[in-house]
């Protein structure tokens, strides 16, 4: 809808299909008590500001779909709900697309699909013992539809992290399976932390300026969570909970889940690498002059190693009757019939511009900029992207 914008701004003709109704991934695919980790000025859509009471707190999954619902009627955007893509193909200079009720020919295809269509579970969930029930994030909707007893939730970035800490307050014990993830504080010197992500200009870092492209687009999302104390929800967080830390999921073995060691380099590299995006906040605000604008600077105590850690679970021993995979998710290109994505299943594209003359994609991990894949991100991305799709309109054809 935001590519729908810049496109009715320069008059072109152009159609958004959904298979869903606005909003669908919010409505169908979100857990029961998610809220956004981006605070509410921060969603922020093409000629819609959020201008409700609470700029600084973080909209519920209900609110999130209100807004983006007031975006489509504001935006007048031409949706189609209820049109499931089927292909889309490559037709001499142009592209079929097809769906359950409508085929039409275009010249130029928007990939706005997202990011996120499937949950991402590693094979190891094959080897997983029948009894122990097994949930994406997908499929979670609130603690009470979990048996009771023990759960492992399985990593631990925004997802994984939120849902521990849900688990544990609800009675359960919690296990969680931690690998590489990106630590940070929810406030920073007085000031939410995508705030400075923003102010700083880090958010706004775009793709070709990036030393490790490929590697930022891999990042895990940040262990955040927007509640109304503005609460840091970061491995020191779930400890003092009762949460148990246990290494990456390795292995299942004559139904015993094994587990990596070396929990202490990850996170000396967690902590380290919050302080070094600390350090460049400070720096900014200091050369930008803004220093007496925030607080003094901060610095956090490093992540507690457990005096001892697990190496292995029986996950036959009833201790654990459900595990969460918080493992990530992926899109889901299967309607795609143009050969652009890669064997790792992601799209191939520089900035949005795809692999395939009049093929366009946003709404992709760093995208354009590192702030691509978050709400706030996409009005520069698709403002970029339609003025490329402009000009390759406007080609001699
Ligand atoms: C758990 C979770 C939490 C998140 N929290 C935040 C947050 O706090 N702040 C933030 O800014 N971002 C957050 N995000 C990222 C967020 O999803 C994006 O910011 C935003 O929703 C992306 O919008 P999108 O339109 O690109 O993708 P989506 O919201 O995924 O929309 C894609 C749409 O395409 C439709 N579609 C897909 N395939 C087809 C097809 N073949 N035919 C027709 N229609 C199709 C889908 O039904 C869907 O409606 C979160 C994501 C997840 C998964």
């Amino acid at each position: 809808m935001a590519a729908s914008r810049f496109l009715g701004d320069r008059s072109i003709d152009h159609v958004v299909l959904e298979r869903g109704e606005v909003a669908n991934s919010w409505r169908t695919e979100r857990w029961d008590s998610l809220r956004l980790l981006t605070p509410n000025w921060q969603s922020r859509l093409p000629g819609l500001r959020y201008e409700g009471p609470d700029p600084d707190g973080y909209m519920t999954v209900g609110e999130v779909t209100e807004h983006i619902t007031r975006f489509a009627s504001a935006s007048g955007a031409p949706v189609r709900t209820g049109v499931n893509v089927t292909s889309v193909r490559r037709a001499g200079d142009e592209y079929d697309v097809t769906s359950d009720g409508v085929a039409l020919r275009c010249q130029a295809v928007v990939i706005a699909s997202g990011a996120c269509n499937q949950p991402t579970v590693p094979g190891l969930a094959t080897a997983v013992p029948p009894a122990v029930e097994q949930l994406t994030p997908f499929d979670y909707r609130s603690p009470e539809k979990l048996p009771d007893g023990g759960v492992l939730v399985v990593g631990a970035s925004a997802t994984g992290v939120q849902l521990a800490a849900e688990l544990q307050r609800s009675g359960r014990p919690v296990t969680l399976s931690v690998g590489e993830h990106v630590r940070l504080p929810r406030t920073y010197r007085g000031r939410d932390v995508l705030w400075w992500m923003d102010a700083s200009g880090v958010w706004d870092q775009r793709y070709d300026e990036l030393e490790d492209l490929t590697r930022a687009r891999r990042l895990p999302s940040p262990q955040l969570v927007g509640t109304a104390e503005r609460a840091t929800l970061d491995l020191n967080a779930l400890t003092s909970m009762g949460v148990e830390l246990v290494g990456r999921w390795a292995a299942v073995r004559d139904g015993r889940a094994l587990f990596s060691g070396g929990l202490r380099n990850m996170f000396s590299l967690a902590d380290l690498k919050m302080v070094r995006l600390l350090d460049t906040f400070d720096e900014w605000a200091r050369t930008s002059g803004r220093d007496a604008e925030v607080g003094p600077p901060e610095r956090f105590p490093p992540t507690r190693v457990p005096e001892s850690t697990r190496l292995q679970l029986d996950l036959q021993s009833g201790e654990i009757r459900a595990i969460v995979w918080a493992t990530g998710f992926r899109p889901d290109y299967g309607w795609l019939d143009v050969p652009v994505v890669d064997a790792k299943g992601q799209l191939r594209h520089e900035g949005g511009v795809v692999d395939s003359p009049g093929l366009y994609a946003l709404g992709l991990p760093v995208l354009r900029r590192r702030k691509s894949t978050f709400i706030y991100g996409i009005e520069d991305d698709a403002r970029e992207v339609t003025d490329h799709l402009a000009r390759y309109l406007a080609l001699p054809g």
